[in-house]
């Protein structure tokens, strides 16, 4: 997803800082724990050097934080029908579901999403400030309906709570065994509808984008059994892999694109279109398969009459979503094998003829630091949506990105979801750190493939991030305001990840540790301990104080010089600093003598083991002009101030 008050991001951030508490709690011994261990829920005996309190490992997950021989996940196949009917705004399916129970134990229900009940006016999204701060419902709707759930033509008891229902099985579900069934459903798509999906009436028609939308089996795990956080609004979601075959029935006039492959272009498009798609499958460049002029025009659609059926397939994905329009430009091209797509409407010129080059472009990005993208098809669709991520097909607003940063700050923030939570797959609605921070983290070096010059900012820039009290970056993505949501899953994390990086680590030993985490878990499901254990044993490192500092805790770090003793004429001069918050980091500091030659030095972040205030000898015998902590801007440091000692001063 996008991140939330993008446009008043900056603005509320300053307003935020200076409203923020200060702390007056005794600077001494922060990070060995006692009174001032201020994050609720942290035990006074617990230092920010202490082991983690992971869950204790086993044969599914292991102390190396990588999958054991034990472990297991369920699958669950689709086959969907689906018919878009605009007039009504009815979206009606049919799906067929093969539930495979690869877990240990018998099961003798299932739960299964119904997200579109968010809708309801009685829904906890709807009663809740939380849902109503990403937009809510802006109409009455009456959720999903299921007009038929039954295996093997027999009906199956089930029972709806909010966004959950509870489908009980006729006989238990061995291990090891499968399950199958049938489910109808319908819903009514609100004209005003900011979740995730809606419509986007331009000028030469409508677009659809439709997402969350069919009833889908929730995960059952190792940690939690049933994974059942309902859908509020800000949590976006968990789901099984598997297969889906979805064939959407639209209008005849319509162009539809999905998430897998389409299986039949030859039904769906005129000869020639697929003349100019498969061009498209031979350029690096892009070819446009619909242009604006042949928007509205019948010879632009297959001759004959009644709505067409787009048949696609998705292999090994945890969800699927479409795109539907009258109105689309249809461009594409290609890298090898992979097919990149665009769709959106005239409105959205010029700057989204560009949209597949820059989707192309991220993902060669992504695929070559981190992990080859795992799909063959990659769409982007201008609609309502403001961002938003699904497999091999990105929702990115064709209204509000007129501009080529707008554009690109999007589609490589939506497209680099295919690797987190798409491939990677984690609990957004527990986890959004891990998805969104992982994200925006790889999009901070995504950025200088398509502009020559990427000018993110530093680290020490987000000072102010740090000032959430009582709200560690671990905290589930509805239990936020916007603005921590923004703050912390995004931010905070994305920073952090940079920090362990270039600061902590150093690029070729964190690259190799992540690498080795997108490697183990891609197409499984990482825990936050998997994540921890898997960078700590990958990098040979003990993190735990990082780890603690920046995710578990609402931790500061204020670093200060403290004392500057002058050197004699044989030497003796030293610098005495101090940790004056809870946080630790290793500590650069550039000295200036005054001759104004300088010299930086970095201790490492063990030297705060034994005490708060740690004193460095110096071997010249020069005067000391000034002292200098972080002079890189790497830390965000809640009081920079302190950290700038100067003789004249
Ligand atoms: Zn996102």
């Amino acid at each position: 997803m996008l991140r939330p008050t993008a446009t008043s991001f900056a603005m509320r951030v300053c307003a935020f800082l200076i409203l923020a508490f200060s702390t007056t709690l005794p600077a001494q011994q922060r990070q060995r724990g006692g009174e001032d261990a201020r994050a609720p829920g942290i035990r006074p005996d617990i230092t920010i050097f202490s082991p983690l309190d992971l869950p204790t490992p086993n044969r599914v997950r292991t102390a190396s934080g990588s999958p054991g021989p034990d472990y297991w996940q369920q699958r669950v196949d689709y086959r969907i029908d689906v018919t878009l009917d605009p007039a009504t705004r009815s979206v009606s399916g049919r799906e067929h579901v093969t539930y495979h129970n690869n877990s240990p134990e018998a099961l003798t229900f299932l739960w299964l999403h119904l997200e579109q009940n968010v809708l309801r006016k009685d829904s906890i999204g709807s009663l809740t400030e939380g849902g109503a701060a990403v937009g809510g419902p802006s109409e009455n709707s009456d959720g999903v309906t299921v007009s038929e759930l039954t295996s093997a033509g027999k009906a199956l008891a089930h029972q709806v709570y909010d966004t959950m229902m509870r489908v009980e099985l006729p006989t238990p579900l061995a291990a090891g065994a499968k399950f199958e069934f049938d489910c109808a459903w319908s819903f009514l798509v609100p004209s005003k509808v900011f979740r995730r999906f809606g419509t986007w009436d331009v000028s030469k028609g409508t677009v659809w984008e439709l997402a969350q939308w069919f009833p889908a089996v929730a995960v059952y795990d190792d940690i939690y059994g049933w994974n059942t956080l309902p859908y509020v609004g800000t949590g976006e979601f968990y789901n099984n892999f598997g297969t889906y075959e979805l064939n959407v029935t639209a209008p005849r006039d319509h162009i539809v694109v999905a998430s897998g492959v389409l299986q039949n272009p030859e039904a769906v498009y005129t000869p020639t279109q697929l003349d100019r798609l498969a061009l498209a499958k031979q350029s690096r460049e892009t070819v446009i398969l619909r242009d604006k002029d042949e928007v509205g025009q019948p010879d632009s659609r297959p001759a004959g009459k009644g709505p067409l059926t787009w048949r696609f397939l998705a292999e090994n994905v945890r969800t699927v979503a479409f795109a539907s329009s009258e109105a689309f430009i249809l461009d594409a091209c290609s890298r090898g094998e992979l097919l990149v797509q665009s769709a959106y409407p005239e409105e959205s010129l010029p700057v989204w003829g560009k949209s597949t080059q820059m989707l192309a472009t991220a993902i060669e990005g992504y695929s070559r630091r981190w992990f080859p993208y795992p799909y063959p098809v990659a769409t982007n669709v201008g609609g309502i949506e403001g961002g938003m991520e699904y497999p091999m097909i990105i929702f990115c607003s064709g209204r509000n990105n007129t501009s080529e940063s707008g554009l690109y700050g999007v589609t490589t923030h939506e497209i680099g979801h295919n690797w987190f939570p798409m491939t990677v797959n984690t609990d957004e609605r527990r986890h959004a750190w891990m998805d969104e921070g992982f994200n925006t983290f790889i999009n901070r070096y995504s950025t200088a493939d398509w502009f020559e010059k990427s000018k993110e900012a530093k680290p020490s820039s987000f000072a102010g991030m740090m000032r959430m009290p009582g709200v560690p970056i671990v905290t589930a993505a509805d239990r936020l305001n916007g603005l921590q949501l923004g703050v912390l899953q995004y931010q905070k994390t994305g920073v952090g990840m940079t920090i362990l990086r270039e600061y902590v680590l150093g690029e070729e030993r964190f690259d190799f540790a992540f690498r080795e985490y997108i490697r183990e878990w891609a197409f499984k499901s990482p825990q936050p301990a998997d994540f921890f254990r898997t960078i700590e044993n990958a990098a040979g490192m003990d993190l735990a104080w990082f780890w603690r500092g920046w995710f578990l805790e609402d931790a500061m770090l204020d670093q200060a010089v403290e004392t500057v003793k002058q050197p004699g004429k044989r030497g003796g001069g030293s610098i005495t600093f101090r940790n004056k918050e809870r946080m630790v980091m290793p500590l650069t500091y550039r000295v200036t003598f005054d001759d104004d030659t300088t010299e930086v030095l970095k201790v490492p972040v063990e030297a705060w083991f034994q005490s708060d205030v740690i004193t460095r000898r110096m071997e010249q015998v020069k005067a000391i002009k000034q002292v200098r902590i972080d002079p890189d801007g790497m830390l965000p440091d809640i009081a920079r101030d302190n950290n700038l000692w100067s003789a004249d001063k």
